[in-house]
């Protein structure tokens, strides 16, 4: 019942998609585990590898490998050059423009406000941007929106959106740096934004971001891949002190960094989703021990040696309190969806006009008003194929 409104619309559906994804990156997986395996060994580490070993190990092997943190890109991400950035992004993609306009109300002296205006000058919406941390703030990231576009009797109600994030101030010395988080939090809360703003619907409750759960991080993560592309990154980002571009080893690097130890990252959440799969597919009554009904479940996807008396589904609290019940799923959907997407543009341009023209016509304009699995086929012309996740995240 939970899948019937998903765009993965049965639980044989999830079921091939879980098993595809794993038969295409369990060997990445057990590669990912051996290698750490070893690299413990020569670090001094004796006897099996625990999962509580996992995190310490990992970061040391990146570290070894890569020679990189979250951290180098910064001085190249100046927020208002990435705010100018993603603005002409979205301009180039779909001709829009942003003006600034002071004389709108808002709930906090930092908040701005722009006007968003389409490639024909007609106004589609309002935007909200309120960057910073403050006392009583809540931490992340979000976009929201105070108004979603809808049809009134005779007039396009245009949304009112906005995006909330806690980016790290400027200092006196220092302009406000992101890192390569947090400027792939800026695109991904300013893809919803586009889903937000772009709406073209009747009825409110499903105009904009109102679709489908394993549907809605779709305009958000693709907009992510863009943080990866030189092409997109050199039209902007020079560090802040000396004006230079990005060295190309160090894109290199990252992007490289990005795909590491993702065979095992794959799995982990393969598990998850398997475990949840396997509670939600239950139709008999009966008394079930949850220790044996778990061990079955996770049996292909567990690489950690058993730990007497524990187990995981008592704790869950995603799929049995947080509203994932038959949705673990959607975290790997998502990325299936944006990876196949972007994959889409890669093939015609990453700044292509028409591609960018059927994206908006079909995805971010519909809302929920038709099902996603038929705007998806409108938008790419074939089903979204795993291949272009798998590429990306190097378990093939
Ligand atoms: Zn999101």
């Amino acid at each position: 019942m939970v899948l019937g409104d998903r765009m993965a619309d049965t639980p044989e559906k999830v079921m091939r998609f879980l098993e595809n994804l794993f038969e295409a990156s369990n060997i990445a997986a057990a590669r990912d585990f051996e290698n750490l395996k070893s690299f413990a060994m020569t670090n001094g580490h004796t006897g099996d590898i625990q999962r509580w070993d996992w995190a310490w190990y990992s970061e040391k092997l990146k570290k070894e490998l890569f020679d990189i943190d979250d951290e180098i890109l910064k001085p190249y991400f100046s927020l208002d050059k990435a705010e100018k950035a993603i603005f002409s992004l979205a301009g180039s993609l779909y001709g829009i423009k942003f003006i600034p306009n002071d004389s709108i109300p808002v709930y906090h002296k930092e908040v701005r406000t722009f006007e968003v205006y389409d490639k024909d000058d007609t106004f589609l919406a309002l935007l909200y941007l309120d960057y910073h941390p403050r006392a009583g703030k809540n931490g992340g990231a979000w976009m929201t929106s105070y108004r979603e576009q809808h049809k009134d009797l005779n007039s396009d109600q245009r949304p009112l959106i906005s995006i909330v994030a806690n980016f790290t101030r400027a200092s006196e010395t220092r302009p406000s740096l992101l890192s390569l988080n947090e400027l792939t939090t800026f695109l991904h809360e300013f893809g919803h934004s586009l889903h937000g703003m772009f709406s073209k619907c009747s009825y409110e409750s499903l105009s904009g971001t109102n679709v489908a759960r394993d549907f809605v991080e779709l305009p958000s993560q693709f907009m992510e891949n863009f943080a990866y592309e030189k092409e997109w990154l050199d039209t902007w980002a020079v560090h802040y002190i000396t004006g230079e571009k990005i060295p190309e080893e160090i894109i290199h690097k990252v992007k490289q960094a990005s795909t590491f130890n993702e065979g095992y990252a794959f799995n982990r959440q393969l598990g998850f989703g398997f475990l949840d799969m396997a509670w939600h597919s239950i139709t008999e009554k009966n008394t079930y021990d949850v220790y044996t009904f778990e061990k079955e479940a996770l049996k292909r996807t567990d690489l950690f040696p058993e730990i007497p008396g524990t187990n995981m589904s008592v704790s869950f609290g995603h799929i049995f309190g947080g509203g994932y019940a038959a949705g673990y799923y959607g975290y790997k959907w998502a990325e299936l969806l944006d990876a196949d997407a972007f994959s889409y543009f890669e093939e015609t341009g990453i700044f292509n006009r028409e591609t960018a023209e059927s994206f908006r016509k079909n995805i971010l304009e519909k809302g929920g008003s038709e099902k996603p699995h038929d705007l998806y086929l409108k938008f790419r012309g074939k089903e979204p194929s795993i291949e272009p996740l798998l590429k990306r995240s190097g378990v093939k």
